[in-house]
């Protein structure tokens, strides 16, 4: 599904646009393979989505990423704390 994996391993080739929630600048490498060159794994630092260079584009792609699964970085701070923490006893 999608274009074929990429290479990506210069600092040059830093995704600058997070294909969940759309921020650009906050893409940072996470890390990189065991065997150099193989895959380097981004994460965005406001949403906290990673993914892994070799993945389908759909994965890293914003335009092609899945609509019901992204997120509005304004509507982070709302998110429900899942399961809720409780109130301290007394
Ligand atoms: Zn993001």
């Amino acid at each position: 599904m999608g274009r074929p994996p990429q290479r990506t391993d210069q600092m040059s080739d830093l995704p600058t646009t997070c294909a969940r929630c759309d921020s650009t600048g906050t893409i940072r490498v996470l890390t990189t393979s065991p065997v150099p060159g193989a895959w380097t794994m981004y994460a965005c630092s406001t949403c906290t989505y990673s993914w892994r260079s070799t993945e389908a584009a759909y994965v890293s792609d914003p335009a092609t990423y899945p609509a019901a699964f992204k997120v509005d970085p304004a509507a982070i701070a709302e998110m429900p704390v899942v399961p809720t923490v409780p109130p301290r006893r007394a």
